[in-house]
């Protein structure tokens, strides 16, 4: 049975879902079945709302201060216990809320989620992956068309409406890609992340 919440360096991860709407050719879901102090991601059936919320009910989060949705799948494409699970984690919790997502949510519910998201979630890092839609396409593969314009659609709402939003892009990127990310966060006023990449 994979776990729903599990540690990775200074933080609770909340595992909710393996369902996703991309293939991303670097996926961790097709490459090793553990994070941090979890065993297997990998969920044979994914957890009902109530094992989710149960799970969050009875874990020990003394030491940590922030739960971060996130796993071997996209949490959007969960949405009622992606927001559930958040308000159990702040009201019955007093923690801290970050939301990593590939930033189609809103094409994947069908609605803007984006006012959802603002009243439980206090942190949004979306993966941007790439600085065109061209080189998007290829690396994340998504099920939609126009993939990077949504990602980007979605990340400029969250900035209107939630406090602390940023995009993630990994310094594997060649030096022009990331150049060009540069760019698109200070036209977007999207925050930019680059992360070290670490196998
Ligand atoms: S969006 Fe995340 S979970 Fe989905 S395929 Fe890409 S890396 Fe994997």
């Amino acid at each position: 049975m994979a776990d729903i919440l599990y540690t990775y360096k200074n933080s609770v991860y909340a595992n909710i879902t393996n369902k996703c709407n991309c293939r991303c050719t670097f996926c961790i879901r097709f490459q090793k079945d553990g994070v941090g102090s979890s065993d297997t991601l990998w969920h044979q059936v994914n957890p009902t709302k109530e094992e989710v919320l149960n799970a969050i009910r009875n874990y020990d989060f003394t030491g940590f201060d922030e739960l971060v949705f996130c796993g071997y799948g996209e949490p959007t494409c969960e949405l009622d216990i992606l927001l559930e699970a958040a308000r159990t984690a702040k009201e019955e919790k007093s923690l801290k809320t970050r939301l990593n997502t590939n930033g189609l949510g809103n094409e994947q519910n069908g609605r803007d989620i984006v006012p959802e998201l603002a009243k439980v979630i206090d942190s949004v890092s979306i993966s941007l992956n790439a600085p065109d839609p061209v080189k998007y396409q290829e690396v994340t593969r998504p099920q939609y068309d126009n993939g990077f314009e949504k990602m980007i659609d979605f990340a400029t709402r969250c900035r209107k409406k939630i406090k602390d939003v940023k995009w993630s892009i990994v310094d594997v990127l060649p030096e022009e890609d990331i150049e060009k990310c540069r760019q698109l966060s200070e036209s977007t006023g999207v925050e930019l992340k680059i992360r070290h990449f670490s196998k």
